[in-house]
């Protein structure tokens, strides 16, 4: 106990409140009020929204990037895997491929910037993208316009799995893009 100058702290955004307790980054004392408990200790707000910008780098332009980007590639892979003949099951194995090129393709364009919604614009954009070339098969389901039912049972079973496909890509594509903002 040495309490030759007992300097009293108060919170640097109330000057009127004595506080122990500092922010662990920038140093400022904080009241219980301006306290935000962060996994790494307490924060004063203001650094609790710098840290945010950080993370946050996302332009308006870089959310057109991407739903070029994510839904071009997605289109194009989705038509390509089309021409394909009897691919079915193996569409499993292409969807978390084709979602990480998506992906890195993706992080290149808007030059490692990054957002949540970014990344949730992304995927729904590769999904819109897979869908696309998909229509048609998805008319040939609706009745009347199919009188050949022996290619509508065929039709299903591919339907089953472009589902598959296009769910596997959109949870690869979307964990990888997040997976690069945690680090
Ligand atoms: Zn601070
Ligand atoms: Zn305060």
């Amino acid at each position: 106990m040495t309490d030759q100058n007992p300097e009293k702290t108060f919170c640097y955004r109330h000057p009127d409140r004595e506080t122990l307790l500092t922010c662990n980054r920038c140093g400022n004392p904080i009241c219980t009020e301006c306290a935000v408990l962060t996994p790494t200790g307490y924060r004063c707000k203001d650094c609790v929204r710098g840290q945010q910008k950080i993370f946050d780098t996302a332009q308006t332009t870089d959310y057109v990037i991407a739903v070029l980007v994510a839904g071009g590639i997605g289109a194009l892979a989705a038509v390509l895997l089309r021409l394909v003949p009897f691919i079915g099951f193996f569409l499993i194995l292409i969807g978390p491929v084709v979602g990480n090129l998506i992906a890195r393709a993706v992080q290149w364009s808007v030059k490692r910037r990054r957002s949540k919604l970014l990344h949730q614009v992304a995927t729904g954009a590769a999904v819109i993208g897979s869908l696309l070339p998909q229509l048609p098969l998805l008319l040939l389901l609706i009745p009347g316009l199919n009188s050949n039912l022996s290619s509508l049972g065929g039709s299903l079973l591919s339907l089953v799995w472009q589902g598959l496909y296009i769910f596997l890509l959109a949870s690869s594509l979307y964990y990888r893009l997040r997976g690069i903002q945690i680090r």
